[in-house]
């Protein structure tokens, strides 16, 4: 029997290296504000935008309790949907960092970040990866597809609010498609405005509804990032993988896809 139901990993991440994933809302069906074109855990049934707790801080803290020894970088809160929307996300994250030493990360699709508590909640986080996929409302529709209670110009609001007040490392992540590929130059824009730690250049290598762009289409992309002042950039096809077996391998490849260490 699995002794693990909300952990999962540890993978390699080409973001955070040895990574092992939290998944505070771990439904059987997808939990999120989004409908991502390229969402690699497959199309919703329905948005979620309020939050509330779906599992209980004490049942995730029993099984961070009974983890084998482990080599990881950093205990991340991810998984099947937008870990935002759990309402104990604060409390899980200072649980977690009074019994471990690793950093913790959380990815979220910045959603929900116009909303003071959930900035509270990611400030205890030591880095924060946020979503940044469009330039303007019309491609924020069309690739994340989101719920209509969300709109393009409060998110990223929330985004520069949260990042004027965070103190951890603060990463943009990018996912480049077709879609948004020439989108490129306003989204470069938006960084310089934001003024992120790093920006992730991503495409889907996943197994997911759309294809990935190639590696030159990327490089291309990658040359309207270049030159922001003091602001790392790094692409999912320029980092080397490294193979990390999991100990829960099946949990891991419901969250991720099913291909692991990517
Ligand atoms: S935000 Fe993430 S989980 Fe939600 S639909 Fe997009 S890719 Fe999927």
């Amino acid at each position: 029997m699995n002794k693990y139901k909300y952990i999962y990993g540890p993978v390699f991440s080409w973001r955070l290296g040895r990574s092992l994933g939290i998944d505070p809302l771990s439904q059987a069906e997808k939990v999120c504000t989004y409908d991502c074109l390229y969402c690699q855990v497959g199309r919703a049934s329905e948005f979620k935008c309020k939050r509330s707790v779906f599992v209980s801080t004490r049942e995730i803290m029993e099984e961070i309790k009974k983890l084998p020894p482990v080599g990881i970088d950093y205990i991340t809160f991810s998984g099947r949907g937008e870990p935002t929307l759990a309402l104990n996300l604060g409390e899980m994250i200072r649980a977690v960092k009074d019994v471990r030493k690793e950093k913790i990360a959380v990815i979220t699709n910045s959603s929900l970040l116009n909303e003071k508590e959930v900035r509270e909640d990611l400030a205890l986080a030591d880095l924060v990866m946020a979503k940044l996929d469009a330039g303007t409302s019309g491609s924020f529709q069309s690739i994340n597809n989101p719920s209509p209670d969300i709109k393009f110009e409060d998110m990223l609001l929330g985004i520069k609010k949260f990042r004027r007040g965070y103190k951890g490392k603060f990463a943009l992540q990018i996912m480049f498609v077709e879609k948004n590929k020439n989108e490129a130059i306003e989204l470069a824009n938006l960084c310089r405005e934001i003024k992120p730690a790093e920006i992730q250049i991503n495409t889907p290598l996943r197994p997911s509804g759309v294809s990935p762009l190639s590696k030159e289409e990327l490089k291309e992309i990658i040359g309207c990032f270049n030159n922001i002042d003091g602001v790392k950039v790094i692409s999912v096809y320029d980092v080397e993988k490294k193979k990390v077996i999991p100990f829960t391998k099946e949990d891991t490849c419901k969250r991720r896809g099913k291909e692991l260490n990517k």
